[in-house]
């Protein structure tokens, strides 16, 4: 096969303590996961997972040690961060029942769901699609991805977001409403699941505006930082 115009690079994440790449395939992530941020966008913190999606090429890989930089993006004044566990798949498949939906997953990294708030609640009052709000280049910047074979599942820890040294977002993953098993049981009812798949988790409370220059640092317990400046 020969393509007509030459083709963009495949998506990448750093593997942890290696130095393979993870080919991204899709990313896709995960609405209103835990109670109290789900409250804290209006809703009652009941309701069944929904989810959006990011292009694979919005990653934004920072690999271990260094300090990722975020561009600003334009047609916003509303830039939010949101630390999420994300899930990475090294198996596909469709209709996965919960019970074995952790084979599926090769590995897990610290992620952030960038929103453009005010385009994303724009489009919400307005029944429009949320894409410009969360599908923008660099809007998922993402550590090295840890194989599940070193770090084991994560059915807790604590997850956390400074920005500039104070602390924005703090919780634990075992507050997550859908677990990453229950997860994937609903989005493969949805979509046929692939090997390179990302699922970025959902976020805790404590969501806000960032402006050029924040230093981000987010952790979760077990699989290390995330260092993300905004330019
Ligand atoms: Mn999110």
């Amino acid at each position: 096969m020969q393509f007509a115009i030459p083709p963009q690079p495949q998506a990448a994440v750093p593997v942890a303590g290696s130095d393979k790449v993870f080919p991204v395939h899709r990313i896709y992530c995960v609405g209103r996961n835990y109670v109290e941020h789900a409250k804290e966008m209006g809703g009652t913190g009941r309701e069944a997972p929904f989810f959006f999606m990011k292009p694979a090429d919005a990653v934004l890989p920072v690999p271990h040690g260094t300090t990722g930089e975020m561009p600003f993006p334009g047609m916003t004044n509303d830039l939010h961060h949101e630390i999420e566990l994300v899930a990475a798949l090294g198996k596909g498949g469709k209709n996965i029942p919960a019970s074995a939906a952790l084979e599926h997953v090769w590995g897990y990294a610290v992620g952030l769901d960038m929103t453009r708030r005010d385009l994303q609640g724009e489009a919400k009052k307005l029944g429009r699609p949320w894409c410009t709000g969360k599908g923008f280049d660099y809007s998922a910047p993402i550590a090295p991805i840890h194989p599940v074979a070193e770090t084991g599942h994560f059915s807790k820890g604590t997850i956390r977001l400074d920005v500039n040294g104070a602390t924005r977002q703090s919780s634990d993953v075992e507050k997550l409403i859908w677990n990453i098993a229950e997860t994937i049981e609903h989005l493969s009812k949805y979509y046929e699941l692939r090997a390179g798949d990302l699922i970025f988790t959902g976020t805790p409370a404590g969501v806000a505006a960032v402006a050029p220059g924040d230093l981000l640092e987010g952790a979760i317990e077990g699989l290390g930082e995330l260092r993300v400046k905004i330019i």
